[in-house]
């Protein structure tokens, strides 16, 4: 799998991030078993809770119908910078990927031009499940 790739598509997904509280811009690319993909951004709102780029991915997929996904690639820097060091997930869409993805499901983040790749376990150890 080409994780340089998604990687560079998760920063195009950035630019469209709407941050104006905290400007920090966040892009993800999802990629499903089928191969096919879904970007997201971050969502800030004043008022109610904001919507992290991560979980716009996964439910762009959902309300798709996708059932089944391989790999989250995941950019962030404050805006105007270079995504540089890795942008982990929130312990928010940690907890809400662990319901929609298996052991072999891949986190791919990229800390100095080097990728890296983490398991929902790696993130999340002894999650909570019903
Ligand atoms: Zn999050």
């Amino acid at each position: 799998m080409d994780y340089k790739n998604d990687i560079e598509e998760a920063k195009k997904a950035r630019l469209n991030a709407y941050s104006p509280y905290s400007n920090f811009q966040v892009g993800a690319l999802l990629r499903c078993k089928d191969g096919t993909t879904f970007t997201g951004c971050n969502i800030e709102n004043d008022g109610i809770e904001s919507i992290c780029a991560e979980r716009v991915a996964f439910t762009k997929a959902i309300s798709e119908g996708k059932k089944e996904f391989e790999s989250i690639a995941i950019v962030g820097s404050k805006k105007g910078e270079d995504p540089i060091e890795k942008c982990l997930p929130c312990g928010y869409c940690r907890q809400f990927i662990s319901e929609f993805v298996d052991k072999e499901f891949k986190f791919i983040l990229e800390d100095n031009n080097e990728i890296i790749t983490y398991t929902i376990d790696d993130l999340l150890p002894n999650a909570f499940n019903l």
